[in-house]
């Protein structure tokens, strides 16, 4: 059996930073359904146009798509453990997971709740672009794109903003938050396996809650 966890937070919590550093220390691999979703909306197809349409206006996408996302991944991508990065975001996912675990004889060895205040959150994310090449996520006041253009960790010259990334899309991502992802709080506090850690500190301080979490 390997270490399973999700990463549970609103929209700029620092989940997907997290992941990639536990990817690149741990070996883990990160099932991030925004980027899947990201991919599947490239295609020119009706299901990618509509994924699309939903994203920007911050919505959550239905159910049974990015279940079948996960279902897919969890069967080709085993490795060192699994970090679920945005998912489960409704307790019907979170269901689906527990049966998908099971069926794989896995299980959660954590689900990490990574709190920062609201005000924080917008701030991070009007201001956020990342890198291209390798998703390195900088903000125009905290952690400006070096002034050379290249990326600290890879050297690419790319970077991108993401189409929900602004305002109006961020306020409706952070009511469907509060609305359907945040009930999974109560519920895996009660199955004894949420774990909170402040999500507000510099991001190596916040590595380090998580890994005394996983240890
Ligand atoms: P993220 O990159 O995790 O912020 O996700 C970006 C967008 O993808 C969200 O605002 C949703 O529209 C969609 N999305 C990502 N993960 C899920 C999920 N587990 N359930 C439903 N929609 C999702």
């Amino acid at each position: 059996m390997t270490t399973n966890i999700i990463l549970l937070g609103p929209p700029g919590a620092g989940k997907g930073t997290q992941a990639r550093r536990l990817v690149d220390e741990r070996g883990m691999t990160q099932l991030s359904t925004g980027d899947m979703l990201r991919e599947a909306r490239t295609s020119d197809t009706e299901m990618g146009h509509r994924v699309a349409e939903v994203m920007d206006r911050g919505e959550l996408v239905t159910d049974d798509i990015v279940i079948g996302l996960i279902e897919e991944h969890m069967e080709k991508d085993r490795t060192n453990g699994f970090i679920f990065d945005g998912f489960p975001r409704t307790l019907a996912q979170a269901d689906a997971l527990a049966r998908l675990l099971e069926k794989h004889g896995e299980r959660l060895a954590a689900v990490v709740e990574m709190q920062v205040d609201d005000d924080v959150l917008v701030k991070r994310i009007t201001l956020r672009a990342t890198c291209a090449e390798c998703g390195a996520v900088y903000n125009d006041e905290m952690r400006p794109i070096p002034s050379d253009g290249k990326c600290e960790t890879c050297g690419s010259t790319e970077f991108k903003r993401r189409e929900d990334d602004n305002e109006e899309s961020l306020k409706q991502r952070l009511l469907e938050y509060y609305k359907k992802t945040s009930p999974l709080i109560g519920y895996y506090y009660a199955n004894g396996q949420l774990k909170r850690i402040d999500g507000l500190g510099e991001i190596d301080e916040v590595a380090e809650e998580i890994d005394k979490v996983l240890d």
